[in-house]
């Protein structure tokens, strides 16, 4: 199955720009998870905002796992990543229950922990090295032997060697994610413009908006591009803006518990099986979710049998009784990922833009953080200190070129 998050950004003909139809403080392109999050903060703090997209809520969190997995993503080289990850997981919970609230719906923010095991001699091996780096980095997790990786689980295959407990990496799942944030934005006065942006206005060295499809102007104080794996697509953007963002395609199962098997999991298990990441993330609504591929296909966002099969292979290889269950939805969708893997926060070299884009396998995981740190960007002008790390510009201090 395509999800609509597949829709290819193909502008028509153009046409000359209007009179603005509307000025706002803040335009936002891109209406994500990502984008959302900043229009609601934006708008929180008293600034008339506007989202830019003919697809919103339909980005890759409609996709998405959403594990908050500050610990078990944690990749060698990514250590500063680890800090913004651990600060956003830290905010999520109370996160979880400002947005209820202001949306009146839950998110389905679920505290179950994660279980990252290990199969076979090889990756019992790569575990104990994430667990070193993990010690390292003085994150307290713990080693269990197989059979302690079986008690916690039962659905676990006997075969299982060892693994890492994390009681910090939890869950939400993101459709509600998104749904709730699009209620709190319509609560909150954002006005939804859904149209495509075709291209920033800039003017006296400053952007000024953005350019809709249809030719429309919309007049902005302030622009945060956050069009996701296409931010870098948008057109107007001057040489000295680098959005240095590729798509990365990751294909996804959705299975059901059925009344028979449950609870099946009682926190997300994950592995890497043949050199492949593997997990399983159990909702309290029943849903089981297994993911994800990883591939560098550009826009392409087809579900193949290949990826169904070893995604399904690789589950049944860590829990066998996944092929028991009703198989509901695959899908896939695009990671907007960098050249480091972190996301791009804040101002860029063109005053009045900032980007807020490139969040690749965390998106979920930085929503809450990032949509505080693009209110602090939009009220100060300034970047707080833990995202000074993640500047926008640092591509473009560095002479990266942009091939988008
Ligand atoms: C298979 C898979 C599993 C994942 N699992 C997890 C997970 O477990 N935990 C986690 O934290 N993250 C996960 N992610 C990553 C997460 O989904 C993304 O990081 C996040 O959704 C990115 O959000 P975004 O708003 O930046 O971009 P997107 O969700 O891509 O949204 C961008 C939006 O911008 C719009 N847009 C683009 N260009 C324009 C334009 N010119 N004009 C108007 N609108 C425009 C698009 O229509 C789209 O709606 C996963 C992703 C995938 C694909």
């Amino acid at each position: 199955m395509v999800p609509r998050t597949a829709r290819e950004f193909s502008p028509s003909p153009p046409s000359p720009p209007s009179a603005p139809r509307a000025s706002f403080d803040v335009v936002v392109v891109g209406g994500g998870v990502i984008g959302l999050v900043t229009a609601w903060r934006a708008a929180g703090r008293s600034l008339r905002t506007a989202v830019v997209d003919p697809a919103t809520g339909e980005g890759a969190a409609r996709v998405a796992a959403g594990m908050l997995a500050a610990v078990t993503e944690l990749h060698h080289g990514e250590e500063p990543l680890l800090g913004l990850g651990l600060a956003s997981a830290a905010r999520w919970a109370d996160f979880a229950e400002e947005l209820a609230e202001a949306a009146g719906a839950g998110v389905g923010y679920r505290a179950c922990g994660t279980l990252a095991a290990a199969l076979d001699a090889d990756d019992r091996a790569q575990l104990r090295e994430l667990h070193l780096l993990q010690q390292r980095c003085g994150l307290d997790t713990e080693w269990l032997s197989g059979r302690e990786c079986r008690k916690l689980e039962p659905m676990l295959a006997p075969g299982v060697r060892g693994g890492l407990r994390v009681d910090g990496d939890h869950q939400a799942d993101p459709r509600l994610v998104t749904a709730a944030l699009l209620a709190a934005c319509e609560r909150a006065g954002v006005t939804f413009l859904r149209s495509w942006a075709r291209e920033l206005t800039v003017s006296g060295d400053r952007a000024r908006g953005v350019v809709l499809d249809d030719g429309t102007a919309v007049a902005a104080g302030r622009t945060v591009l956050a069009g996701g794996s296409g931010s870098g697509r948008l057109g107007g953007l001057p040489p000295e803006v680098s959005v240095p963002v590729r798509p990365v395609k990751g294909q996804i199962l959705r299975l059901r518990i059925t009344r028979e098997y449950a609870p099946f999991l009682s926190r997300t298990v994950r592995a890497v099986v043949r050199g492949a990441q593997v997990y399983l993330v159990p909702r309290v609504s029943g849903e089981l979710v297994i993911g994800a591929t990883s591939e560098e296909r550009g826009w392409d966002t087809a579900v193949t049998a290949g990826g169904v099969y070893q995604l399904l292979r690789d589950a049944h290889d860590l829990v066998p009784g996944v092929t028991e269950l009703p198989l509901v939805e695959t899908s896939a969708g695009l990671r907007p990922a960098t050249p480091d893997n972190a996301p791009l926060l804040g101002p860029t070299a063109l005053p009045g833009l900032s980007l807020a884009t490139g969040h690749h396998r965390n998106g979920v995981l930085l929503a809450p953080i990032t949509g505080e740190a693009l209110a602090e960007v939009l009220t100060t002008g300034e970047l707080p200190d833990y995202a000074r790390p993640f500047a926008a510009d640092r591509f473009a201090r560095r002479g990266w070129e942009v091939s988008a």
